[in-house]
């Protein structure tokens, strides 16, 4: 793909008997934003893990830029951030301490006008010297996400972002993501349960299940080319009857 800013290939991860991830190859482009939905355990986030260099690969190709990862590490890892609510940020930390910190490891070059912008994006300057622990859940997700564009990435992995978010912040919070790919900065990868926020933020689709993609495609047209009427209806058809799906 000409303007991709990641591309996976025959992507696999074995843990034992447990295939986790069993031979995906995808893409994201420069300013799209991709699902990747599936069941518990269908290895989303075993995915979002080994495109972040966390996890090895058992076997397969992760390509940022056209750089290798498993070859270039750091020059491949250095456009990729991430956000996700099981990896706060040290509780012990103020907001603008956190923001400051992860700018100097990410060697931002302003970071201290570059901390006052995203204080202000995510509307975090009123809270900067509380410490993040003591941030609400909501809070901590809007510094996690302001954390992530620190550096401006051109490639963004966001784990269900809006997990815990009241309707009217996960609303911001995806106009703030949309905006970001719209500009053309960068890529997205978003995994998410809601189905509602799926259709209104993804240009495209990746139904993961036991490790594979089963479907892929625009979330406002799949359900209809498979018969059915909503993506969620979709969703927990492709969690139910995966093996049906395969053969349709
Ligand atoms: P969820 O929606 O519940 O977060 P997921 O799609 O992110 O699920 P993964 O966490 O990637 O799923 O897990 C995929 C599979 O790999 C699951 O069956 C899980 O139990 C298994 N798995 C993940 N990590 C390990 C590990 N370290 N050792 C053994 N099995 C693992």
């Amino acid at each position: 793909m000409p303007d991709s800013v990641l591309s996976a290939t025959d992507l696999r991860k074995i843990y034992g008997d447990t295939v986790a991830v069993d031979g995906v190859s995808f893409h994201v482009g420069r300013n799209e934003i991709v699902g990747l939905l599936g069941p518990n355990g269908a290895g989303k986030t075993t995915t979002i893990n080994m495109i972040l260099g966390v996890l090895e690969p058992t076997s397969g190709r992760i390509v940022i830029e056209g750089v290798d990862i498993a070859a270039h590490r750091l020059a491949a890892l250095g456009g990729t951030n991430f956000a996700a609510v099981y990896a706060p940020l040290p509780g012990n930390l103020t907001v603008a301490q956190n923001l400051r910190i992860f700018g100097l490891i990410y060697g931002v070059r302003d970071v201290a006008a570059r901390t006052e912008a995203l204080l202000d994006q995510f509307e975090l300057a009123g809270f900067r010297n509380m410490k993040s622990g003591a941030l609400s859940s909501g809070e901590q997700t809007r510094l996690s996400l302001a954390k992530a564009l620190l550096n401006r990435p051109h490639l963004l992995l966001l784990d269900e972002p809006t997990a815990s978010l009241d309707p009217a912040s996960a609303r911001d919070i995806r106009g703030s993501i949309r905006e970001f790919a719209a500009r053309g900065e960068g890529g997205v990868l978003w995994t998410s349960h809601n189905m509602y926020e799926v259709e209104e933020v993804c240009q495209r689709v990746l139904f993961l299940s036991h490790g594979r993609i089963l479907l892929e495609g625009d979330p406002r047209s799949l359900p209809r080319e498979h018969g059915k009427a909503t993506l969620e209806e979709l969703f927990i058809a492709v969690a139910r009857e995966p093996l049906s799906l395969e053969r349709s």
